[in-house]
């Protein structure tokens, strides 16, 4: 006789660990269902972004950066170190124990709130009944929900003739645990997987190629950042090569050889390691029995309306396994949303203020339109920003890299987006995410009062230079 629960979760990434939270805070009885197994060999709730995603690439981002600060940035503030190294093992080993922490603590927040964890693999048949097969090969157990969330996540994108094999053409589960620093690092693709690993090991001493198949670098970012950002990169070491085909990749005596085709023609180019970054898609091998009810896009994606129903009664669908971007805190709100809808309250997501952060150095994040896609759209805007050149507290720092630059409706004045390329840009997008969740305009971010000596009040005088009124620049 299968168990009943009110609410079944199928994944335990920030999409379904949050889901299944909410739900049991809600007082609904609740399982979880996942398949992953940390390196220690334990049950590892937490998904692609903490076992081997968000998480372990901020770890190492911050390990390499504060390596390559060491011995690029603090002899203007006086201190000089001789013979810097870095003990990768030990820096892998600490990115270990962070996730270890983390995963640990999703199971213990399943614990405190009731939840019953499966390890294994869950399987949605028709009539909201799920199979869970266990991991560790024991009997496959049969449960059912009144209500089941689908939060499966995503998978790397795999391009025709580079296989991967995890050691010499790795994914980012390879890209985050090299044993030593490669001599040289070849990246396909360099979106914002490409970017982060790239410069975890660029920061350590490799010579680090990312080879892009379009034309233009970052389009996905505004223009004015995405051209400074490449600037930046570029004196950071990294060679991004745009316009880049990538025919093939084969590895011999230990060392891939990629041919590629750029403006110039055919050419090979050899590297002690290659990562494949283009892309991720939904995973949802064996999730759904051909009777389940839950159609697929034609993208892949599990097909979900606005408020993340599937095409089943009583089955939904959050995160990387649906439409929209593909983010940690996107999953996360969806997860939420979706529990409080089961329990019959109201919710919803607004995705136009869904932030977006590239963790590099200087960090990139906005928040709304491009001004690309304004000018596409036809929308009449006024355009304010701020270089960090001009703040004090960034000047303090050293970090006078980079802008704040913000897009308002020319006739509403209402914030239309907010594009940073700076330091600390991760955490100065949120003020901007809440000034336009609450629809405000650039007016209202400009009369408020911003501390000093801070980096916010970059985002101030950016609000004021809309207005033609700021004080730190020209305007
Ligand atoms: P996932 O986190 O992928 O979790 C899905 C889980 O479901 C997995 O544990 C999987 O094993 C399990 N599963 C799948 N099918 C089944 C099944 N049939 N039965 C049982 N379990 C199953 N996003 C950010 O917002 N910020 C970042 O800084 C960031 N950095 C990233 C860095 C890297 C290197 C990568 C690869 C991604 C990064 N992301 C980041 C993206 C982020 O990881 C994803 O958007 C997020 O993890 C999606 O959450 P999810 O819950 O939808 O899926
Ligand atoms: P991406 O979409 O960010 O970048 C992929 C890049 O590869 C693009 O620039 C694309 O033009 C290029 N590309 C595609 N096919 C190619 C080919 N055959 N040859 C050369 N270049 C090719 O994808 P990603 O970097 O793999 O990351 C996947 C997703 O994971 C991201 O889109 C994002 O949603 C999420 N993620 C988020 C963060 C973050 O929030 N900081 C970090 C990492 C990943």
């Amino acid at each position: 006789m299968a168990e009943k629960f009110d609410v079944i979760v199928i994944g335990a990434g920030p999409g379904g660990y949050v889901a299944a939270i909410r739900a049991a805070q809600l007082g609904l009885k609740t399982a979880c269902i996942d398949l992953f197994t940390g390196k220690d060999g334990k049950p590892a709730p937490g998904g692609t972004c903490l076992n081997v995603g968000c998480i372990p690439s901020k770890a190492l981002l911050d390990s390499s950066k504060y390596f390559y600060q060491l011995q690029h940035d603090y002899s203007a503030h006086g201190i000089s170190v001789q013979n810097a190294s870095m003990d990768v093992p030990l820096m892998i080993a600490r990115k270990d124990d962070i996730v270890k922490k983390l995963t640990g603590g999703v199971g213990q927040l399943f614990k405190g709130n009731k939840i019953t964890y499966y390890q294994g693999k869950g399987k949605l048949k028709a009539g909201r009944q799920v199979e869970v097969t266990p991991v560790d090969g024991s009997e496959p157990l049969a449960l059912d929900a009144d209500n089941i969330i689908l939060a499966s996540g995503s998978i790397p994108i795999q391009i025709p003739n580079v296989e991967f094999d995890g050691e010499y053409i790795v994914d980012n589960v390879g890209a985050l645990d090299f044993a030593s620093v490669p001599a040289s690092f070849g990246v396909i693709g360099a979106g914002v997987v490409g970017l982060e690993l790239g410069s975890v090991w660029n920061r350590l001493g490799a010579e680090v190629i990312l080879l892009e198949a379009l034309p233009d670098f970052l389009p996905i970012a505004d223009k004015d950042v995405s051209k400074q950002a490449a600037r930046e990169f570029k004196k950071q070491g990294l060679d991004i090569r745009l316009g880049t085909l990538v025919k093939s990749a084969q590895v011999k005596d230990g060392q891939v050889t990629v041919s590629v085709e750029d403006k110039n023609g055919e050419s090979q180019l050899t590297f002690d390691i290659l990562l494949v970054s283009v892309g991720r898609k939904p995973f949802t091998d064996g999730l759904l029995s051909d009777d389940s009810g839950v159609q697929l896009t034609e993208q892949g994606q599990i097909q979900v309306d606005e408020k993340s129903r599937t095409t089943a009664a009583g089955v939904w669908a959050v995160g990387d396994c649906v439409r929209g971007p593909m983010l940690a805190h996107k999953a996360s709100e969806e997860g939420i949303a979706v529990a409080e809808l089961i329990a019959g309250k109201p919710a919803h997501i607004h995705f136009d203020t869904v932030p977006w952060v590239i963790y590099t150095d200087p960090e990139i994040a906005w928040v709304g339109k491009t001004e690309q896609e304004l000018q596409a759209a036809g929308v009449e805007y006024n355009v304010g920003s701020f270089p960090f050149a001009a703040n004090g507290r960034a000047l303090a720092g050293g970090h006078g890299t980079g802008l704040v630059k913000m897009l308002a409706d020319a006739e509403t004045d209402e914030i239309l987006g907010v594009h940073i390329l700076g330091t600390n840009a991760s955490e100065l997008i949120s003020e901007c995410v809440v000034a336009m969740e609450f629809q405000g305009s650039s007016e209202d971010l400009a009369s408020m009062i911003h501390a000093h000596p801070t980096l916010s009040e970059a985002v101030h005088e950016a609000a004021l230079h809309v207005d033609k009124r700021a004080v730190h620049r020209g305007n």
